[in-house]
């Protein structure tokens, strides 16, 4: 069957374009058009459907019509009278600023293929062409392959490319560099931004030459960032040979911000070895109408997670101190979840349909991010090899090695095959390690870790100058709503929870004192840990009275210190694993746990 698929008639102002489907060689009595409830990376059903309207066929012959059923939310059933050819038209109405969204809007238009071309069921390893009628003086940036120019025409070998493979058209600013020799762009979609060309040039050359230097090689031919800049944040979605990036048009600077921006860059740039390549078994083929499971996505994410901190580090983005500061803070967010202890890692990857992406008020209490335990773990993991292997291997040998066997032959990655593939690369016994932090949920002692780089990992002490008082601990995660304080997340094991507090209570005061959303922290440096207090909240619009003591919060940071006179082992870790020279602890820092 031929497909082609053409798109224009955009009516921007009102975030609509028409699209136009043609079939050619049918030879069918019915054809099946299917539009994909999730897309690939984004492990969460969407009704991107919805969007679609006055969806219609008719023969390409006389143009008579031809009868369509909706068979499904998102499946349309063509009935083809003996038509050999015949065209789709239908209108996507798309006004969504994210990375798997449609956004069609004066400034530009961004195509996420999947939920605005559906596939001809039965069909979807047949190369489709793709023609885009643009308003004028507008360019196209995709990373499709050009097969014709007016119109502009493009090339998708299969229906995975075509949805793996975003289109921004507008008037973006194009960087490009080459490092390794491979034309990498850098695409910057929308108004303003506070960016300088040439840093981003410099530090995103690096991180892409020091993620090659890691993994030996690079698949790529070209590659684009499209870095959508809005007016807030959504993060990034990987594809095989470009990223799509929703950013706020602020996040250049200051500094600590713009590192931000390099470490989301770093990770979705690290998913064309990591997920897009080294694919699981599970996601292969991928079956666009539901949930796909795989108990792999830890790796397939917090892998990613920690690789593109590792690839910051290598590009000296990262100093040894910013590094540690930046795994020390994961390490607190993982802390300071209760739910960490319920789900392993498995557990939480099979489960991303309906826990990661849709978290409600129970979610801290029995779930943690897989992105941030999975990352966690995989730096224990990488301590523990190159410790027990005197430097000899670590994670990003095994990180090689699953990339040979499976990343370049095309092989999937089944299941279980992680565990043994690890164990090959390193000569190690590592099933002890995966049963306790994979599979099972056992509590991660990251200063034991730690030691084997001659490291000590605790609470960060406090400045001798230091005389903050300690505020007075609920438990409580908050929002703002319309001043108050709006219970968000009641965590487990805390006051707030033992005093019956619940997620949509409204705290209005304390003690009989009117709280605010903007001063509630510094109000409960008044009651200290060990405070009796009285709380006064609405609680579906009725006012409630809930008396409870005040507890003592978890630490406010987290830090990794140098042990004084680490053994030479644990010295050559350090330096293998931060890429510089040990340094003992310098004499004025305050001293660690140790
Ligand atoms: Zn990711």
């Amino acid at each position: 069957m031929r497909i082609r698929v053409a798109a224009g008639g955009f009516d921007l102002a009102d975030h609509r374009g028409q699209f136009f489907l043609d079939l050619e060689e049918v030879n069918r009595a019915s054809v099946d058009l299917v539009l994909p409830s999730w897309v690939p990376g984004s492990y969460h059903i969407l009704n991107y459907v919805r969007g679609i309207e006055r969806l219609a066929a008719r023969r390409a012959d006389d143009h008579s019509p031809l009868a369509v059923e909706r068979i499904d939310k998102a499946r349309w059933r063509v009935t083809t009278n003996g038509a050999s050819a015949f065209r789709v038209e239908y209108t996507v109405h798309g006004h969504d600023a994210v990375t798997e969204g449609v956004d069609l809007t004066p400034d530009h238009i961004f195509l996420n293929a999947a939920l605005a071309i559906p596939y001809v069921d039965g069909q979807e390893g047949e190369p489709i062409e793709l023609s885009l009628h643009v308003p004028p003086g507008w360019r196209i940036v995709t990373e499709l392959a050009s097969i014709g120019l007016d119109p502009p025409r493009y090339r998708a070998r299969n229906y995975d490319e075509l949805v793996d493979s975003p289109i921004d058209i507008g008037r973006p600013v194009v960087l490009t560099i080459r490092p390794h020799g491979i034309p990498h762009r850098i695409a910057l979609c929308g108004e303003g931004g506070n960016y300088e060309a040439h840093r981003i040039e410099e530090d995103v050359g690096r991180i892409v030459e020091a993620t090659i230097r890691l993994m030996g090689d690079s698949p790529l031919s070209s590659y684009t960032f499209f870095l959508h800049l809005s007016g807030a944040w959504d993060g990034g979605l990987e594809h095989a040979t470009s990223c799509s990036c929703v950013i706020p048009r602020t996040l250049f600077a200051p500094e600590e911000r713009y590192r931000r921006f390099l470490s989301l860059l770093s990770h979705e740039y690290f998913h064309l070895y990591n997920v897009k390549r080294i694919r699981p078994q599970a996601l292969d083929p991928f079956d666009y109408t539901r949930e796909n499971y795989t108990r792999l996505l830890w790796w397939m994410e917090g892998r990613t997670d920690y690789f593109s901190d590792l690839v910051l580090r290598r590009a000296g983005v990262y100093t040894p101190s910013r590094f540690l500061e930046a795994e020390a803070k994961f390490i607190q967010q993982y802390l300071d979840v209760p739910g960490r202890r319920s789900r392993s890692l498995e557990e939480l990857s099979f489960l991303s349909w309906v826990d990661y992406y849709q978290p409600y008020e129970e979610t801290p209490n029995h779930s943690v991010s897989y992105y941030t335990k999975g990352g966690l773990v995989s730096m224990c993991l990488d301590l523990e090899i190159r410790h027990r292997t005197e430097t000899r291997a670590s994670l990003e040998t095994v990180m090689r090695a699953v990339w040979n066997d499976y990343g370049k032959t095309g092989r999937r990655v089944g299941e279980g095959d992680l565990l043994p593939i690890a164990e090959r690369a390193t000569g190690l016994d590592l099933g002890p390690f995966f049963a306790r932090y994979v599979a099972g949920t056992d509590e991660i002692d990251f200063d034991s870790f730690a030691r084997y780089a001659g490291l000590s990992f605790g609470p960060k002490p406090k400045a001798a100058d230091d005389e903050s008082p300690e505020p007075g601990y609920l438990g409580i995660r908050y929002e703002n709503a319309d001043g108050l304080v709006r219970v968000k997340y009641v965590l487990a094991e805390t006051p707030g929870r033992r005093a019956g507090l619940s997620a949509g209570d409204e705290i209005i005061a304390i003690d009989g004192a009117k709280v605010t959303h903007s001063g509630f922290d510094k109000t409960l440096e008044g009651f200290p840990p060990g405070t009796p207090v009285e709380l006064t909240v609405f609680r579906r619009g009725y006012l409630h009275t809930l008396s409870l003591t005040t507890g003592k919060p978890p630490p406010p940071a987290y830090v990794f210190a140098p042990v004084d006179g680490p053994n030479e082992l644990a010295q050559k870790v350090y330096e293998h694993w931060i890429g510089t020279k040990w340094e003992p602890r310098p004499k004025s820092e305050p001293k660690g746990k140790s």
